[in-house]
């Protein structure tokens, strides 16, 4: 078996069972092993750990996973990796390889199974298409996490860490800080993949809160406050909150607590604090 991890090593197995890349499922395999060390010790696994890898693609990761973790669960989509894995994954006795789409799997169900609903490690390079459901499904369906580390474009990475008066500022920024706190651990150029990605891509860490960093009364309302804010980015955030079809906020109400609050009357959402929408929704909802 060759090393995976490598250029050469990669080539080879890909060969061995003349592999397709499929553009469709995000398939860039990592061929450099300095950055896989890193991603494996930016999210300090342990033998403790039970580990998800969501797309292990050939197993060049999941490898680096056993060896660090004491159980590794890792989902596929592609079936024609199926084949792959469990050859280049032989020698390990403690991964799960379960040939799923992600978006479909009941993670908390196979997070009790494994783990008895103890907190797990994501650890992955992921399929750039779905970042995003991807990390908010793990959030927004309470799965007992500790950390996400993972590979994604480098635009969404920056997206994530950055707070007000940044053009990369906007919701997915606030609901990753709500419910983690982000680190970008490395930035990764395309040559260290294969096929080679058309954009740039970074190592974040996300640690989970135990407890949420502001106090909401309501989650799901204060979401989509932000997310009718950064709908309509140009208009002020009065207009935005009363023009919002899945609200039941009138522009003079908005007005009224934007004002009550000190922000004042033209603000826009682009320059509240998480912490100014946690109060900005705890009042409205005493209003309505
Ligand atoms: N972990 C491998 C590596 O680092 O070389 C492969 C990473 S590649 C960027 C993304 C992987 O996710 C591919 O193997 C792809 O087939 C898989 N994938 C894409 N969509 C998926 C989904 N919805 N559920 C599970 N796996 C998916």
């Amino acid at each position: 078996m060759p090393t995976l991890g490598n250029p050469t090593g990669t080539i080879e197995v890909l060969k061995k069972y003349n592999f397709n890349f499929q553009k469709r499922f995000g398939q860039n395999f990592l061929i450099d092993s300095n950055i896989l060390e890193k991603i494996v010790s930016a999210a300090e696994v342990t033998k403790e750990d039970c580990v998800l890898e969501i797309g292990p693609g050939i197993g060049t990761m999941t490898q680096y996973l056993a060896e660090s973790a004491r159980e590794v669960i890792a989902v596929e989509i592609d079936k024609s990796l199926i084949p792959i894995l469990e050859d280049t994954l032989s020698p390990y006795d403690n991964v799960t390889v379960i040939n799923e789409d992600i978006l479909k799997v009941d993670i908390r169900k196979l997070v009790e199974e494994k783990n008895q609903g103890r907190p797990i490690k994501v650890v992955a390079n992921l399929p750039y298409y779905i970042t995003t459901p991807i990390i908010m499904g793990l959030f927004e369906s309470h799965v007992p996490l500790k950390s996400i580390t993972i590979m994604i474009q480098k635009e969404v990475a920056d997206r994530m860490q950055v707070g007000p008066g940044t053009k990369d500022y906007g919701a997915l920024s606030l609901a990753v800080q709500y419910y983690a706190k982000p680190e970008v651990v490395a930035y990764v150029s395309p040559e260290c993949f294969i096929p080679k990605p058309n954009v740039g891509s970074a190592v974040i860490r996300l640690d989970r809160y135990e407890k949420p960093p502001v106090q909401v009364e309501n989650e799901e309302f204060m979401f989509k406050i932000i997310r009718a804010a950064f709908n309509q980015r140009r208009k002020t955030l009065a207009n935005g909150l009363g023009n919002a079809s899945d609200l039941p906020i009138t522009r003079a109400q908005a007005t009224e607590a934007l004002e009550e609050l000190g922000f004042g009357a033209s603000v826009r959402g682009e320059a509240l604090t998480l912490e100014e929408f946690a109060k900005l929704s705890n009042y409205l909802l005493t209003i309505l």
